[in-house]
């Protein structure tokens, strides 16, 4: 397993070395690589609990680490910039969202458990 892999139960992420070279962060990798770790650990959590009430603790949990992994990548945090809708059981629609990315623009699906609305 290289430097730049992180693997937890099946699922496994890669960090990609020149864009960590590019932004100067080599420096931060086992930081980042600490965050993914947890970041695909709450994925993992995610797939296997199914009680909503939890979710919403799980979107703030990921929102930290998106921002904490920009400033590890010298970026200001921003969440303009989070691909919040890559969350297992997320229901926001991904295309849309893929399309606006990080021009501030968010498709929110009122009934998804992460990001739509509180407790009806
Ligand atoms: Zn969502």
């Amino acid at each position: 397993m290289s430097k730049f892999e992180i693997k937890v139960g099946n699922s496994k992420i890669k960090l990609n070395k020149h864009f960590i070279e590019k932004q100067d962060a080599m420096d931060n990798l086992d930081d980042l690589k600490s965050c993914y770790r947890q970041k695909l650990e709450i994925y993992n959590s995610i797939i296997v609990d199914n009680d909503p009430k939890q979710f919403k603790e799980f979107a703030r949990l990921l929102t930290n680490l998106e921002n904490e992994i920009q400033e590890l990548f010298n970026f200001e945090p921003n969440v303009n910039f989070h691909r919040f809708w890559e969350t297992p059981k997320c229901e926001c629609p991904k295309l849309d969202n893929e399309d606006c990315h990080g021009v501030g623009i968010k498709y929110i699906n009122p009934k998804c458990k992460f990001h739509g609305e509180e407790d009806e």
